[in-house]
C-alpha cells in the first residue's frame, strides 16, 4: 500500500505553531506582491528574463559556470545523478541521505544506480570511511563514479560538514575519478551559522543546488548548479522528467525575493533552535542533541511516553512538530518566533509531567 501525506485528523485544532518543517512556510504578501510583478516568458523556451536572472544570480553565488530552474530539490538530485552517472553505477553516500531515504526509490528506478550507504555519527562520515568503501576495478565491482555529500545533513541533525571534512573527501573523490554532487538543500543555513561564503562550502563539488522552499520561504523552486557541460546535458533530463515550465518566472520572481530577504534571518531561526535544545535539555528524561543549525532532534523514550504519543499531544494543541529517523524534530524557520519556542517548551513540560 503507498501512504498518501496525512490529512489532519477531523477535529484537531489549527496548527498555531508550526514546528513540523521549514517546508510549511507561507509566502509572504511582500513575495506574492514581487511575484505579481514578475517579467515573465516561456522557460522551456528559454524565453524566462526572471528565470534567467534568478539562475546567473544563483551561478555566480555558487561560483559556477551555469544553472538550471527545477521544480523541487529532489529534481535537482534525480537530474544530477542521471547528468552524473549511468546505469549500473554506484553513487556513494551516507545511510540517512535523502537520495537514499526520500526520494520513492528514484534513484534506482530511473538512473538505475545503486547507493552504497556510508554510516558515521550525526549524518556525516570521514575520509577514513570513505576510503575503506573503495571498491577494485574489477569486472565484479560496479563502477564508482559519484560522491554525494548533505549540507545540512537533514536526518543527520541539520549537522554541518566541516569545510575541511569537505576538503578532505572530494579530493578522495578527484583521485579515484569520482564526479561530486553536494545536496544543498539548506545549504545557506549552513553558510550563515560558519560565515562561509557559499562558493566557498561547495567549491570542491562539479553540481550543487540549494531548495527555495526550506527556510527561505518560497512556495516551490530549487536551483541546480555545475559547469557549462553538465547544465547542458542537465537539461534533456529536466525536459525528460517533466520538470520543463513556461511562465516559471512567477517562481523565480519568489526566489529571487527569498535570496534579497531571507538569507541574513536564518541566523534567527538557528537561535531559537539553540533555545528549544536547551530548554528540552532541561526536561527531565528529555535526551535532546545539539543543534548546529535550525532542527532540533529529541527522544522522550526516558521521560516515560513515546515520540507518537507526544506528537499528537503536542497536535491537540495546535503545535506540530514532525517523527523523523525515530526521533521527534522540531524545525525553525521564519514563521516561529521565540515565543512560540516558549510556549512550546510549556507545552511539553506539562505533557511530560502528566
Ligand atoms: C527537502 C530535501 C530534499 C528535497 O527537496 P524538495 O524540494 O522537498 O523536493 C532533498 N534533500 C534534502 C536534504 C532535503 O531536506
Amino acid at each position: 500500500m503507498v501512504h498518501a501525506p496525512a490529512r489532519a485528523a477531523s477535529g484537531s485544532p489549527a496548527v498555531r505553531i508550526n514546528l513540523y518543517s521549514d517546508t510549511q512556510t507561507r509566502p509572504t504578501n511582500a513575495m506574492k506582491t514581487a511575484m505579481m510583478a514578475a517579467e515573465v516568458g516561456d522557460e522551456q523556451h528559454g524565453d524566462d528574463p526572471t528565470v534567467h536572472q534568478l539562475c546567473d544570480r544563483m551561478a555566480a553565488l555558487l561560483g559556477k559556470e551555469a544553472a538550471i530552474f527545477l521544480p523541487s530539490g529532489t529534481m535537482c538530485n534525480v537530474v544530477a545523478l542521471n547528468t552524473h552517472c549511468r546505469s549500473g553505477d554506484e553513487v556513494l553516500a551516507h545511510e540517512t541521505a535523502h537520495i537514499l531515504t526520500s526520494e520513492g526509490g528514484s534513484h534506482a528506478a530511473i538512473a538505475g544506480v545503486q547507493i552504497n550507504a556510508l554510516r558515521g555519527p550525526r549524518g556525516l562520515f570521514d575520509a577514513a570511511t570513505l576510503r575503506a568503501a573503495i571498491r577494485p576495478r574489477t569486472r565484479y565491482a560496479p563502477p564508482q563514479t559519484l560522491l554525494e555529500i548533505e549540507q545540512t545533513a537533514n536526518i543527520g541533525g541539520g549537522t554541518i560538514w566541516p569545510r575541511s571534512t569537505l576538503d578532505e573527501l572530494t579530493a578522495i573523490a578527484r583521485n579515484e575519478g569520482w564526479a561530486t554532487h553536494m545536496d544543498g538543500a539548506r545549504l545557506m543555513n549552513a553558510c550563515v551559522a560558519t560565515n562561509i561564503r557559499p562558493a566557498d562550502m561547495c567549491a570542491g563539488f562539479d553540481s550543487v543546488w540549494l531548495d527555495f522552499t526550506k527556510g527561505l520561504g518560497a512556495p516551490l523552486g530549487a536551483v541546480l548548479a555545475g559547469s557549462h557541460d553538465f547544465i547542458g546535458r542537465a537539461w534533456r533530463w529536466k525536459q525528460r522528467l517533466g520538470g520543463s515550465m513556461r511562465q516559471a518566472g512567477i517562481c523565480a520572481a519568489a526566489c529571487l525575493y527569498a535570496l534579497d530577504h531571507n538569507v541574513e534571518r536564518l541566523a534567527d531561526d538557528h537561535v531559537h533552535a539553540r533555545a528549544l535544545a536547551a530548554g528540552l535539555a532541561r526536561l527531565p528524561g528529555v535526551d535532546v542533541a545539539e543543534p548546529d543549525t535550525n532542527l532540533v532532534f529529541f527522544d522522550v523514550a526516558r521521560a516515560g511516553t513515546t515520540a507518537a504519543a507526544l506528537q499528537a499531544a503536542l497536535r491537540s494543541q495546535g503545535i506540530a512538530i514532525s517523527l523523523l529517523g525515530g526521533r521527534l524534530r522540531a524545525c525553525t524557520h521564519l514563521d516561529v518566533s521565540a515565543s512560540m519556542i516558549d510556549e512550546t517548551l510549556g507545552a511539553i513540560a506539562g505533557i511530560i509531567r502528566r
